[in-house]
């Protein structure tokens, strides 16, 4: 809001937080894996694609290749052909290979349990990192993603647009303990109310607490409408 202090801005984010948790409790993680190495290979599959495409390309890809040893010496064109409907599968078939051979190579076939760690596997940056440590080890992590950032500056919980830079801001406005629950609301959010487009604020949970201004022109069309039926 403009104008506003750190304190308001950080009692807002918490009604913000506590309002996203109130209207999705049920909001998980849409990935289908069994293990960590399991949903890491399907994060960097996300990229640029629906859940649901990963999902069907990936259970095809973990019957094929069920442990980074087997991934590890995959053929690269094979690789590719399962890969492809993910999109840009050659880039993506690489990061598979070659952060499943630092896997059995660095860490003895186990992925990595720390930040510090999984981003030194190639193909992993810190929103992958946030999505395996919180979901499979947790570790409470914020994965910003493309909804985590539209959906963070519209309410303007951040200036930034930089993925790295978001989640530091947002660590001073979520408390740790929410980090991975409030990224899976924010995102389904993203998916079903703020999204891209022509966001639905006339039904969003937390629309006294968002200052993005358009907001109110994006309900005037249902007006309209209801007007015309008169
Ligand atoms: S009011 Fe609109 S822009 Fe703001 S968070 Fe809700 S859906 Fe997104």
């Amino acid at each position: 809001m403009p104008g506003e202090s750190v304190a308001a801005r950080k009692r807002r984010a918490a009604r913000i937080v506590r309002g996203l948790a109130r209207a999705y409790p049920d909001a998980d993680c849409a990935l289908n894996f069994r293990s960590s190495f399991e949903l890491l290979m399907a994060t960097i599959l996300s990229a640029q694609c629906t859940d649901a495409k990963v999902n069907d390309v990936t259970a095809v890809l973990f019957e094929r290749y069920p442990t980074a040893e087997a991934l590890a010496d995959a053929s690269p064109s094979e690789l590719e052909a399962i890969v492809r409907p993910t999109g840009f599968y050659r880039q993506k078939a690489k990061s598979l290979l070659a952060s499943s051979r630092d896997i059995v190579e660095k860490f003895g076939g186990e992925v990595p349990g720390t930040m510090e760690n999984l981003t030194t596997l190639r193909g992993v940056a810190r929103k992958t990192a946030n999505v395996v440590l919180g979901n499979c080890f947790g570790v409470p992590g914020l994965a910003v993603d493309t909804h985590m950032k539209r959906v963070h500056q519209r309410l303007r919980l951040t200036a930034h647009d930089e993925p790295d830079k978001i989640e530091m801001e947002l660590m001073d406005l979520v408390p740790r303990t929410q980090w991975t629950a409030h990224t899976h609301r924010v995102i389904h959010h993203g998916r079903v109310c703020c999204v891209a487009r022509r966001p639905r604020c006339e039904a969003c949970p937390v629309r006294d607490d968002c200052p993005w201004p358009d907001r109110a022109s994006a309900a005037k069309p249902v007006a309209r409408r209801h007007r015309a039926r008169r």
